[in-house]
């Protein structure tokens, strides 16, 4: 998709930091980001919105399934105590429309961790 700066990312026109490629998927952090970790899944291919994507399960479903191993590896995945009690943690996020906050028309999640940015925290 022609001026999709996640396009450009994806084909490495324009330099990010990756932390994961696969041949449908790639991650790359946050340039503004909004705790510690804050990492983005993109499929390679252009879908502008969520909507767009709905009748391709198989890759939204390899989108959350990645967040996961990505926050274990960033050092943010969900633990637990002697007691049993959950500690760290992350938020996977994908925004869609106006409303829905998005800001780039490439279809991507966020996968942020390491603080409470949506209490206040950084
Ligand atoms: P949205 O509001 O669309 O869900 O989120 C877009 C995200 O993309 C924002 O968190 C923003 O900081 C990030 N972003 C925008 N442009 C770039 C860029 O050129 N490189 C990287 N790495 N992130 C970007
Ligand atoms: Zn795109």
């Amino acid at each position: 998709m022609e001026n999709c700066i996640f396009c450009k990312i994806a084909e490495k026109k324009i330099p990010s930091t990756t932390v994961y490629e696969d041949e449908d998927l790639l991650a790359f952090k946050d340039i503004n980001p909004a705790a510690p970790v804050h990492l983005l899944v993109i499929p390679k291919k252009h879908f502008s919105t969520l909507q767009d994507a709905a009748g391709e399960p198989a890759l939204l479903g390899k989108m959350l399934a990645l967040a996961p191993r990505l926050a274990e590896e960033f050092g943010c995945a969900v633990s637990y105590d002697a007691d049993g009690a959950p500690a760290a943690g992350f938020k996977t996020v994908i925004n869609s429309g106006p409303d829905g906050g998005q800001e780039v028309y490439h279809l991507h999640l966020h996968v942020v961790g390491g603080a409470h940015p949506w209490r206040g925290e950084r």
